[in-house]
């Protein structure tokens, strides 16, 4: 091993053992030096503007933190926007498997309406069943995200249909 790689090794270990005294040299450190940190990040934070990883790790110990909460909150909202979420779980699935094209929630409510909010194949209407995004060309043969590459099918026509093109 490294001396480098030691030390390191040694230094995570004793904070592990003893996070009482970083969190208490740090505190003796703001009570001595109140501006000093504030200071240094806005320093840093104009010398790198761009360097946000620093902050992307923060919100991801945020999230970590109140993981609950937001879970909850993203809950809550897929129940108040069934549509909006069954439309982005879809939009990233198709992201997924490096599909091109896209189309927007509001396109895909107009193509119902034109089909009549009915499946084309056994006839039935919504909310006898529930229409969903099919690709007329698969994307596994090559077809497009794009909305004239969709057609509204229910569920079963859907899994029928599998990778055929109908
Ligand atoms: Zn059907």
């Amino acid at each position: 091993m490294l001396k480098k790689d030691y030390d390191r090794e040694y230094s995570r270990k004793y904070r592990k053992e003893h996070p009482e005294w970083k969190k208490e040299s740090n505190r003796k450190w703001k009570e001595k030096y109140p501006d000093y940190w504030k200071e240094y990040w806005r320093k840093y934070h104009k010398k790198y503007p761009r360097k946000s990883r620093n902050r992307q790790a923060e919100k991801r110990i945020y999230y970590q933190r109140n993981k609950e909460y937001f879970l909850s909150k993203c809950r809550e909202w897929r129940s108040k926007n069934r549509e909006k979420s069954r439309h982005q779980v879809k939009s990233y699935k198709v992201r997924k498997k490096n599909a091109i094209g896209s189309h927007t929630l509001d396109e895909w409510e107009t193509l119902k309406v034109k089909y009549g909010w009915t499946c084309p194949d056994c006839k039935k209407r919504e909310p006898e069943i529930i229409l969903t995004e099919d690709h007329i060309i698969p994307l596994s043969k090559g077809g497009l995200n794009n909305i004239e590459n969709i057609q509204p099918l229910c569920r079963s026509c859907n899994s029928k249909k599998g990778d055929r093109i109908i």
